[in-house]
C-alpha cells in the first residue's frame, strides 16, 4: 500500500443521528452514531460511537452517553471537537500524523457563529483547513443532481432529528425549511403508542427496529408484525407483544404530516418556473427517514409531484462532500468557509 492510498482530504457529515467519513478515493471509510460517553466523575471520555451507543440505557450511573450534536449544530463544544478528533483519527488509520483538509456538513440555516464553531472544532480536533458546505447541497451532489444546471431541485433530506427541505438552482439554495420531525421524533411516537396500547415500555432501540422492519407511511394489505419486548408499566416484568404495521401508520402519521408540510411550505415559496421544473424532475429524497416504507409514495398522493428516493440515501451527503473536496475549485462558489 503506497501512501496515495491514503488521502489527506476528509469529507464529514456531521449528523444529528450518525457521523459519516468519506475519503477519495475509498468512499465512505465511517458510519457511527454521533454519540460520546463520558464518565460524569471526573468528565473524561470513556467511547465514541458505535461502542458509546451501546453503553445507551446500559450504563451505571457514572457513565453519560452525550450526544454533542442537537439539530445539525454543535450543541457541546468540547465534546463535539473531542468526537471529529476521533473519527478524523479512525478514518486516517496510520497516517493519522498527516494533517488532512476537511470538509464538513452544516444545516442550511446555519448561523455566522455556528459555522465558525464548525471550522474551530475540525481545526483543535487536527485538521490543516476545514470547509463548511451547507448540507442539502451536499445531499444533491451526492444524489447525482447536476446542481449548476439553471433549473429547480427540489431535495428532501430526512434523516434522524431533522427534515430539510431545499430548492436548489444554479449552486445555489433558493428556499429552504428545517422542522425537527424526522426519525427520531418517529421512534417517540412510536414508543408512546405502545406505552399507551399495551402498557408497555420499550427502549430506543426497539422504537427503531418497529419502524424499519414493520412500519409504513402508508396502510397496506398484507401487514407485516413483530413480537416485541417490553417492561409491563404495571407489574415491571418483562413481556412481550405482537406489533402490527397498519396501528405503526397510524402512531406515526401525524408527524408525516409535518414532513409532508415542511415540502409543502417551500414549494409554495417556491417561484413558478422552479416549481415546474421541481413537477419534472420529481423531489429526490435523501436521509436516512426517507427509507420508510411508502414514504415516496405517501409524498407523492399528499403533494401531487413525484417523490423518489436517491441511490443509497443514507449516503447522499458524504458523498457530497467526497465530490466537493475532489473539485474544490470548481465547488468554491458554495463553499461558505474556509480556515
Ligand atoms: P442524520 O443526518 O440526522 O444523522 P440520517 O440521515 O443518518 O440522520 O438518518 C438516521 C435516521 O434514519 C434514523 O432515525 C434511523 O432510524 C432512520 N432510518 C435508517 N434506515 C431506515 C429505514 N430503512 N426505514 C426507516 N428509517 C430508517
Ligand atoms: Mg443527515
Amino acid at each position: 500500500m503506497g501512501m496515495s492510498f491514503f488521502s489527506k482530504k476528509i469529507g464529514i457529515d456531521l449528523g444529528t443521528a450518525n457521523t459519516l467519513v468519506f475519503v477519495p478515493g475509498r468512499g465512505v471509510v465511517l458510519n457511527e452514531p454521533s454519540v460520546v460517553a463520558i464518565s460524569l466523575e471526573d468528565n473524561r471520555i470513556l467511547a465514541v460511537g458505535n461502542e458509546a451507543k451501546s453503553m445507551i440505557g446500559r450504563t451505571p450511573e457514572a457513565i453519560v452517553a452525550y450526544r454533542p450534536m442537537k439539530d445539525g449544530v454543535i450543541a457541546d463544544y468540547k465534546v463535539a471537537e473531542a468526537m471529529l478528533r476521533y473519527y478524523m483519527r479512525k478514518a486516517l488509520g496510520s497516517w493519522s500524523f498527516i494533517k488532512p483538509e476537511v470538509l464538513l456538513s452544516v444545516p442550511a440555516g446555519v448561523t455566522s457563529t455556528e459555522r465558525r464553531a464548525v471550522i474551530e472544532a475540525a481545526i483543535k480536533a487536527g485538521a490543516k483547513s476545514a470547509y463548511v458546505v451547507k448540507e442539502p447541497i451536499l445531499a444533491a451532489i451526492g444524489a447525482g443532481i447536476p446542481i449548476y444546471e439553471a433549473k429547480g431541485h427540489m431535495i428532501a433530506d430526512i434523516g434522524g432529528g431533522t427534515t430539510d427541505v431545499a430548492v436548489i438552482s444554479l449552486g445555489g439554495i433558493v428556499s429552504s425549511i428545517s422542522v425537527k420531525c424526522a426519525g427520531n421524533r418517529i421512534d417517540e411516537n412510536i414508543t408512546d403508542y405502545i406505552k399507551k396500547t399495551f402498557n408497555l415500555a420499550i427502549g430506543d432501540k426497539t422504537a427503531e427496529d418497529i419502524k424499519i422492519n414493520i412500519g409504513s407511511a402508508l396502510p397496506i394489505d398484507e401487514e407485516l408484525s413483530m413480537t416485541i419486548k417490553g417492561r409491563d408499566l404495571i407489574s415491571g416484568l418483562p413481556r412481550s407483544v405482537e406489533v402490527k404495521t397498519n396501528e405503526i401508520v397510524k402512531a406515526i402519521s401525524k408527524e408525516l404530516r409535518e414532513v409532508v408540510k415542511a415540502i409543502k411550505d417551500v414549494l409554495q415559496e417556491t417561484p413558478p418556473e422552479l416549481a415546474s421544473d421541481i413537477i419534472d424532475h420529481g423531489i429526490i429524497m435523501t436521509g436516512g427517514t426517507s427509507s420508510l416504507r411508502n414514504l415516496p409514495e405517501l409524498i407523492f398522493r399528499r403533494v401531487g409531484v413525484k417523490a423518489m428516493l436517491a441511490e443509497n440515501p443514507l449516503y447522499c451527503v458524504a458523498k457530497g462532500t467526497g465530490v466537493a473536496l475532489e473539485h474544490l475549485g470548481a465547488y468554491k462558489k458554495m463553499v461558505i468557509s474556509k480556515r
